[in-house]
């Protein structure tokens, strides 16, 4: 038994709309039965190869991706999650951004808190703890500042500072141990 388009269309679609279409004509009616069937269940379609890999990879990521924010939560490195350090950066400049950004750079707060250093106050100026927030107005790189002005990105000139500020506290006699 075949069923009829105005019958068909007259199982899925309410008095209203076969009223309308009546009016509007076949095109419109088609687009109302596709726009109805696009909202029944959809049956399950097997899926190519590509695409379930595409899903399985983009769990895999989500359920590492919430591994890695329990583990850190309340740590300083947890930045590195939202990560906004680009990729394409020169070598020197990625190492000091990224150093920068996981707390783990090399200043004296840091070599403090991992007992090289005996106090995390600024080896350059004694003023304050050295952060890499420190360098941005410590006194003794504001010439290093100064050098570089307002050129480059804010990733060159914060691995700038960052570097000569390394390369001052190396040349520094070392007697800092507990
Ligand atoms: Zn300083």
């Amino acid at each position: 038994m075949t069923i009829s388009s105005a019958s068909y269309s007259q199982s899925y679609l309410d008095d209203e709309e076969i009223l309308e279409i009546g009016s509007k004509g076949a095109e419109y009616r088609a687009d109302a039965l596709s726009k109805r069937g696009s909202l029944l269940p959809q049956p399950d379609a097997p899926l190519p190869y590509s695409t379930a890999k595409r899903l399985v990879d983009a769990k895999k990521q989500s359920i590492a991706r919430e591994g890695h924010e329990k583990a850190a939560a309340g740590k300083q490195w947890d930045t590195l999650l939202n990560n906004s350090i680009p990729k394409t950066l020169p070598r020197r400049q990625s190492v000091a951004c990224f150093r920068i950004q996981s707390g783990h750079d090399f200043l004296a707060k840091h070599l403090n808190r991992i007992c090289i250093y005996d106090s995390p106050i600024c080896t350059l100026c004694l003023i304050e703890d050295m952060t890499s927030q420190h360098l941005d107005t410590c006194p003794a790189l504001q010439d290093i500042s100064e050098q570089i002005g307002d050129d480059g990105t804010i990733w060159y000139r914060k691995a700038n500072t960052y570097w000569a500020a390394r390369e001052r506290m190396a040349a520094e006699p070392r007697i800092r141990r507990n």
